[in-house]
């Protein structure tokens, strides 16, 4: 494999490190729950090491790149990632890895010092690369809060997604230039796919009545959901969950609610349940009866057996439950 030369200087470090590496996996394999590298990673022990913040990333980016890369995930199913800080073992994973790739807009938002932070692209002195790769879609696309802030749930809208993957494909034929051609094949297919999946999601969708048209979520991760599929979204706490709910916006949504006669309301996997509880309370004292429509993979995909452990099938899970409910 052709490498590219501001990687090579870390292939040093990393042959020096692999003995070590190597013994660590091995002891870490002996604790239930642990294991180095991805089950089923096809990719050589010399392969290039891709480290992705999540599973959205991570999913499309083993699609792209074959055996040709070995591809990780910091954050597996239900973890939060605006929540999320890195343990001393998840640091010295992007110190290992060739290229950290996260998404930015300050998604990662706990993990800002390591990554560098907004700014789209950037190189450690040891010449590892980080790359926010939602950084480099045009922000003309993406949504902005009130208060001027860019909403980072771009997977939500697998077509924008799509744009993203694109993006991925130009950092790994940048990076590998041997393997372009396979890269640029694996991404053509997938985006065959992912066109199919889009247009699922639209029809399954469709089917939702004009007036029950209003999802509402736990906190605002369905902001390029509800734009693509044509649902008006609202969640209880904004765009992070750093953010407490406020008691007004709780009242605010209760009134909606059940002026409009919603009938469901929906549960994240990522965030407790509590404020969702209070809506349904609130909703009960004013006499409307709310239900909980089911649970959404917003900001992770689901544990393995849920049916929901890949980007895609969290997004195809979550327009079904939400058709179910509101239908
Ligand atoms: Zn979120």
């Amino acid at each position: 494999m052709h490498r590219d030369k501001n990687i090579v200087a870390s292939d040093h470090y990393r042959r020096q490190n692999w003995g070590m590496r190597t013994l660590t996996c091995s002891l870490l394999l002996l604790i239930p729950g642990f294991g180095c590298g991805s089950p089923g990673t096809l990719a050589p022990k010399n392969a290039v090491q891709i480290l992705c913040t999540t599973e959205m990333l991570a999913g499309p980016m083993r699609t792209l790149c074959g055996p040709h890369a070995d591809v990780t995930s910091l954050m597996g199913a239900g973890v939060d990632p605006h929540l999320y800080k890195p343990s001393p073992r998840d640091v010295q994973r992007i110190l290992d890895a060739d290229l950290v790739l996260f998404h930015g807009h300050h998604l990662e938002g706990r993990m800002g010092e390591i990554l560098g932070g907004h700014g789209g692209e950037h190189r450690e002195a040891s010449n590892r690369r980080f790359i926010a790769i939602c950084e480099r879609i045009d922000d003309q696309r993406l949504i902005r809060s009130s208060a001027g802030t860019i909403d980072p749930h771009l997977w939500m809208d697998i077509s924008l997604w799509q744009d993203v993957i694109e993006q991925m494909e130009l950092v790994l034929s940048e990076l590998d230039p041997d393997h372009r051609e396979y890269f640029r094949s694996a991404a053509a297919t997938l985006d065959e796919e992912l066109a199919l999946l889009d247009e699922q999601v639209m029809q399954m969708l469709a089917m939702i009545p004009e007036e029950r048209r209003i999802l509402v979520t736990a906190h605002d991760a369905f902001g390029y959901f509800g734009r693509r599929y044509r649902l008006e979204v609202m969640g209880i706490q904004g765009i992070s969950t750093e953010s407490e709910a406020s008691i007004d916006r709780v009242n605010t949504l209760v009134a909606t609610l059940s002026e409009r006669n919603v009938p469901a309301v929906f549960v994240e996997s990522t965030v407790p349940e509590r404020n969702i509880r209070a809506l349904i309370e609130g909703c009960s004292s004013l006499g409307h009866s709310l239900e909980i429509g089911g649970v959404l993979f917003s900001d992770a995909p689901g544990p393995v057996g849920s049916g929901a452990a890949r980007w895609r099938d969290m997004v195809l899970h979550d327009a079904r439950v939400i058709s179910e409910a509101l239908r």
